[in-house]
């Protein structure tokens, strides 16, 4: 898998480093969870915080970088944040302003990324594209968050060019939010790319891929 995501970004003119690989682990078990980090994953994601929890607490003493890359009810923020490196799913005024509240009993602001919902798709959590400029004078009250970037997923309907298309509208958001916000983030991350798209996304200037299916479809060979 790094060597897939190595040979996207040479391709499309970036530094292999430049992209960072959160191994999903949803689909198995600690056990198998534990296989990723020996063979050299250290960035783990989880879309329910309850999975969440129960991992890192099963798999402390790996030294894994949790990210959650799922919508997160404000009833569990409290639980999560203490495990969380990074959370995606900023999806929400509302639980930004809960974040943020948690926070604030901490010196370092908690690292988040605003997920946005560029396909439109009625199903799926996250800011509307335009929604997103605008949100700068809320977040100026929120002092206890640094919005590192944006997070998306391709529509499920879409084809490959429609996904293409995608990332490029949440990267070119990104770059309107850096003229826009006046520097107050650097807005450095983009987290897009799942099994079937993150080529197409690294190509668009993903730093972060969230890929789970295609890393087990090798599992036995981890297991041998
Ligand atoms: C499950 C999930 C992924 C990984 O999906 P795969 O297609 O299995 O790679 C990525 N992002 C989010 C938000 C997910 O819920």
């Amino acid at each position: 898998m790094q060597a897939r995501i190595g040979t996207a970004a040479t391709q499309a003119g970036r530094r292999p480093e430049a992209v960072r690989l959160v191994a999903v682990t949803k689909y198995v078990d600690a056990a198998t969870t534990r296989l990723l980090v020996d063979a050299g994953c250290r960035d783990l994601g989880e879309a329910r915080p309850q999975q969440l929890w129960d991992k890192a607490a099963e798999l402390a003493e790996l030294g894994i970088r949790w990210h959650l890359i799922g919508h997160l009810q404000r009833n569990k923020v409290r639980r999560t944040l203490p495990l969380v490196h990074l959370l995606h799913s900023g999806d929400s005024l509302r639980l930004l302003e809960e974040l943020d509240a948690e926070r604030a009993a901490q010196p370092a602001p908690l690292p988040v990324l605003l997920e946005v919902n560029v396909s439109g798709d009625a199903a799926k959590h996250g800011f509307a594209v335009d929604d997103v400029p605008p949100l700068v004078e809320s977040l100026a009250k929120l002092a206890h968050l640094d919005v590192r970037g944006l997070m998306c997923m391709a529509g499920l309907e879409g084809d490959a060019a429609e996904a293409r298309r995608e990332f490029a509208a949440l990267r070119e958001l990104r770059d309107r939010l850096r003229r826009e916000w006046s520097g107050r983030y650097t807005l450095d991350e983009l987290s897009m790319g799942m099994s079937g798209d993150f080529e197409a996304a690294i190509a668009e200037g993903s730093t972060m891929v969230r890929v789970g299916s295609a890393l087990f479809e090798g599992l036995d060979e981890l297991r041998s």
